[in-house]
């Protein structure tokens, strides 16, 4: 049997972080991961995902603040651009503009309020009606850079890595986990599960988890006719459950529907774009986009997990560590995902909205 003192279930954007941070705090590391880098069955593939400090709530204003600077940490230590600051712009009544402005600026974000027809001379791909916030410090993460260099930090650092290695038989004991990875029997002290939409299937039970919804998402790519760089949207309609979302991948303008999806299983989804989500994205595009051909040129196919109110669960039973840090969010956080859990395993209380059991207000 092979001994360890964390054990990583696990190489999305979570369980990198987590491998990165722990290690680099001092403890051994061994992380696994049932597929290959760069596989495309859970939330974390691709090249780009949304940081931006835009948020209504003055609870992740202050963790998008903690994350940024450790993504400027990240790309320090790895010696590359990981998070590319082409500010974002947040728009429609959904998003509320004012309070929005006023909020990040409290937090000492140089936010804009800007009205439509200024902000359509700066960025005139995009369609505006009503007041546009500019936040400066947004922008776009390479999710598959990410992975690769968190992994490789680990990795120089001490930490076993082994991809296409599922973990799986998990049982505690008096003084942590034996589980089963590849030909090997291993125990760790504690094993930090952040398989994404596997979850709940890898648990089996072990640990009650609050409900964790899992959803097929797609996302669209266009052609842009308006040179870049374009920002980074996020545009709230006042029709109920429309809150779209685009940026900047590659020579591509991506778009995505933050809030509707399909209520699917990690093994079970079906790869397969659904029409109407296709419909509706051609037709904001058309509506909405005026800077790109409103021919989608590709798309695919992505899981969300869907934790209560949107928040996400970092939290320990006994010897596990649960870390589902999604909710369709939760890339933006990743260096931070790592500190928050390495904090977990040392022994530190939980941030009471990402526990298991979080306490009633
Ligand atoms: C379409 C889409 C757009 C998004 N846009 C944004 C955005 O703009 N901004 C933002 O902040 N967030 C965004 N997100 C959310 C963000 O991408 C996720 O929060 C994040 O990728 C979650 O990473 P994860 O590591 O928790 O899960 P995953 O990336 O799914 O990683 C879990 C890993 O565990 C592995 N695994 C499963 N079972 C086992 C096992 N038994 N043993 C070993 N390994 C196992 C899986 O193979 C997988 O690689 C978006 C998500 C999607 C789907």
């Amino acid at each position: 049997m092979r001994h360890v003192d964390v054990a990583v279930a696990g190489l999305g954007l979570s369980g990198a972080a987590v491998a990165w941070a722990a290690t680099r705090r001092g403890h051994t590391v061994a992380a696994f991961e049932a597929y290959a880098p760069g596989h495309r069955r859970g939330s974390s593939h691709g090249h780009a995902r949304i940081y931006r400090r835009a948020y209504l709530d003055p609870f992740y204003v202050e963790l998008t603040g903690r994350a940024g600077r450790l993504w400027e940490r990240l790309e320090i230590e790895a010696g590359e651009r990981l998070l590319d600051r082409v500010g974002g712009v947040d728009h429609g009544p959904g998003r509320e503009p004012e309070r929005m402005a006023a909020l990040l600026r409290e937090h000492g974000v140089a936010a804009e309020l800007l009205d439509p027809a200024d902000a359509a001379a700066r960025w005139p791909g995009i369609r505006f009606t009503g007041p546009v916030v500019h936040d400066p410090e947004g922008g776009v993460i390479d999710p598959e850079a990410t992975i690769a260099a968190m992994t490789r930090l680990a990795a120089t650092e001490g930490a076993a890595v082994a991809h296409e290695t599922p973990v799986r038989d998990l049982e505690p004991d008096e003084d942590g986990v034996r589980f089963r990875a590849g030909a090997d029997t291993w125990h760790a002290r504690t094993l930090v599960v952040a398989a994404g939409a596997w979850t709940g299937p890898l648990l089996g039970g072990l640990v009650p988890l609050p409900p964790l919804t899992v959803t097929q998402q797609q996302v669209f790519f266009f052609a842009p006719r308006e040179p870049g760089p374009w920002p980074t949207i996020v545009h709230g309609s006042s029709e109920e459950a429309l809150e779209m979302y685009a940026l900047p991948e590659g020579p591509w303008v991506k778009l995505g529907e933050h809030l509707r999806g399909t209520v699917t299983t990690a093994d079970t989804r079906d790869f397969t774009v659904d029409p109407e989500a296709r419909e509706r994205a051609l037709a904001y595009a058309r509506e909405w986009l005026p800077g790109v051909d409103p021919v989608p040129r590709s798309e695919t196919t992505c899981l969300y997990t869907w934790a209560p109110g949107e928040d996400f669960v970092l939290d320990r039973q006994g010897p596990i560590v649960v870390c589902s840090p999604c909710s369709g969010h939760g890339a933006k956080f990743a260096p931070l995902i790592g500190e928050l859990v390495t904090d977990l395993l040392e022994g530190a209380p939980p941030i009471d909205r990402f526990a298991l059991r979080p306490p009633r207000s």
